[in-house]
């Protein structure tokens, strides 16, 4: 498997909050450029050089928000300071209303290679229901004019909504893989501590209808061509997402900005949710157990499709995983099963008690 060291930076602006969001982002407001642009090279510059970086990835909130000049000056820093891979890829998740052509282009020629558009429905009523604020027109004009400036477009769509049958999705989903993307990712939307879809008792579909939704969503992309890879995530073969594969696969990799995580070795880095505190410097450092690391390792890693290595797992627990259908052994490694996937949480829960 590929050697693979990953950058995050995280922009923690959009235009508005989504009422389901429980990610760090906060509605855009004005901010001290010179001030950010000077945390963030200070944060480069701390991160150890040792390994060549495989991923570049700029996620948010919306950082199609940031300006050319902004984003370039942080690609410079971190050219200047890291060595890079000549396969790097480097993304930006980017919002349909937060996003034109134009920038699209300024955006390749800086060097992006891939762009997660959150579309998040491809239905007019879905989309005013989750709060966003651009029309099913936008977002497909948007996807079209990611093809034609990007090779490797992802967008990203919520499923399992309230009252949402598999006939409805379906529909959205046909129309999603009529774009021929090379990678989608399908989140089923869950409600999150303390957002208004929480506050609200949003409900969401029962158990049953949920793993419905989710295994007729496997079939139908697999029969597409563009197959489960993640629990969340579809790619045509060679299109999977090498940053996130860094964190699945329990590899090393730095975040800089409010809210970043890094993962160093059995180092733990995590900045403050706090702009403020964010641009005086404040970390949280802790050293993980290796027990915590291997833990870190089997939780992220029975996500993906290509399994994990057994090493630390009990071979009792392994057999009454397989027992139940929830995974397979082949050679020293363990693969997740569909069924598996719908019943992750406990999966982890049997292989790692
Ligand atoms: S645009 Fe994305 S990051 Fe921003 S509030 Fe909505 S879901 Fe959260």
């Amino acid at each position: 498997m590929k050697n693979l060291f990953a950058l995050y930076c995280h922009w923690p602006y959009c235009l508005s909050k989504c009422p389901y969001c429980d990610f760090y982002s906060l509605p855009i407001r004005p901010y001290n450029e010179t001030l950010f642009l000077d945390r963030y090279k200070k944060e480069i510059a701390l991160i150890p050089n040792t390994q060549k970086l495989s991923s570049i990835f700029f996620g948010g909130g919306t950082p199609s928000l940031m300006p050319i000049p902004f984003i370039e000056e942080i690609l410079n820093a971190i050219y200047k300071h890291f060595h890079v891979s000549k396969n790097v890829e480097i993304s930006i998740e980017a919002n349909p209303d937060a996003i034109d052509l134009n920038k699209m282009i300024s955006l390749k020629n800086l060097g992006f290679n891939r762009i997660s558009l959150g579309i998040q429905s491809l239905n007019e009523t879905a989309l005013r229901f989750l709060g966003r604020r651009h029309s099913l027109k936008t977002a497909r004009q948007r996807i079209k004019e990611a093809i034609s400036c990007f090779h490797n477009v992802s967008i990203d769509l919520i499923y399992a909504l309230p009252q949402q049958t598999w006939e409805m999705w379906e529909e959205e989903l046909s129309a999603a893989l009529e774009f021929h993307l090379p990678h989608y990712s399908l989140y089923q939307l869950t409600i999150e501590e303390n957002t208004p879809f929480f506050n609200k008792k949003i409900l969401i579909p029962d158990d049953i209808t949920a793993r419905t939704l989710f295994l007729n969503t496997i079939q139908k992309m697999d029969a597409a061509g563009v197959p489960l890879y993640e629990v969340s995530n579809f790619s045509k073969p060679g299109f999977e997402c090498l940053h996130n594969q860094t964190y699945w696969r329990g590899k090393d990799y730095a975040g800089i900005g409010p809210a970043a995580h890094s993962r160093l070795g059995l180092v733990a880095l995590e900045n403050p949710r706090n702009i403020d505190a964010w641009l005086k410097g404040n970390k949280i450092q802790t050293t993980l157990s290796k027990k915590q690391k291997e833990e870190e390792r089997i939780l992220m890693g029975l996500r993906q499709k290509e399994g994990i290595e057994i090493k630390h797992i009990s071979p009792t627990s392994i057999s009454s995983a397989v027992q139940k259908g929830w995974i397979f052994q082949k050679g020293n490694r363990i693969y997740p099963t569909n069924e598996g996937l719908v019943m992750l949480n406990s999966l982890i829960l049997e292989l790692w008690p």
